[in-house]
């Protein structure tokens, strides 16, 4: 089986890593959340003091300390920075908050996104975050947009939220999703947009599963093609 490239992109809460993750594992393929390498460099930043003037001891930082993926037992994917398992901590609100300004860097962005695609040319993958389908993977054979009302990403994130016992303000929520938004499309480098040849999809109303339905019917298409050539 020749496999292929998916790449989902969308703003913030967008259900992008749920279905991402699901589909993956259905096709048995590489996941990657790239969301999770930005948080990862924005934690170290956070503990090292460092500020958005400081670039090289910000990549100096990544040398030091390389980021790496592995799986728990449950087969969920955690990231290391060294050997130190970070997935929960980087999930903090200080990290969320101050993620945006990390991700703008543009030197930060191109260390990373060599990371991305160098973990691509592994084989199969399923990639979230923001720029890939411009960006990381141009190639990809099957790139998604979703999109969601902020509203809905709000509640969803509230949801998830009471259930891990984090108290959360909704309207704070909504304020935060807002303005996350704003910050990742007005960037200068690799701002949040749909690639040309995305599939947009409008979550609001819909369910994880009825989603990644849809994107795995359209994978499954290409894959099949792809294979009778
Ligand atoms: O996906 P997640 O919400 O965890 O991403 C956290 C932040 O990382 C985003 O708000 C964005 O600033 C940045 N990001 C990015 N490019 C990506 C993935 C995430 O700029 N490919």
């Amino acid at each position: 089986m020749i496999p292929i490239q998916i790449a989902i992109d969308g703003p913030a809460s967008s259900g992008k890593s749920t279905v991402a993750k699901i589909i993956a594992k259905k096709l048995n393929y590489t996941y990657l959340d790239t969301g999770a390498m930005y948080r990862s460099m924005t934690y170290l930043i956070l503990r090292h003091q460092l500020t958005a003037e400081q670039i090289p001891e910000i990549i100096a930082l990544l040398d030091q300390f390389p980021l790496s993926f592995g799986h728990s037992n449950d087969g969920n994917q955690r990231v290391f920075v060294g050997d130190v398992d970070i997935t929960d901590i980087i999930r903090q609100n200080e990290v969320t908050k101050n993620v945006s300004w990390v991700a703008a860097i543009s030197e930060v962005r191109e260390k990373l996104v060599d990371l991305q695609k160098s973990i691509a040319l592994e084989g199969g993958i399923v990639m979230d975050g923001r720029d890939i389908g411009t960006v990381v993977l141009p190639k990809a054979e099957l790139k998604i947009f979703l999109i969601a009302s902020v509203e809905e990403r709000a509640k969803r994130r509230y949801k998830e939220n009471l259930e891990k016992g984090i108290p959360t303000d909704l309207e704070t929520l909504k304020e935060e999703i807002a303005q996350r938004d704003y910050k990742d499309s007005h960037r200068e480098v690799s701002p949040l947009k749909a690639a040309e040849d995305a599939i947009t999809l409008d979550t609001t109303g819909l369910s994880i599963d009825e989603v990644v339905d849809f994107i795995l019917q359209k994978a499954n298409k290409i894959i099949d093609s792809e294979n009778k050539m």
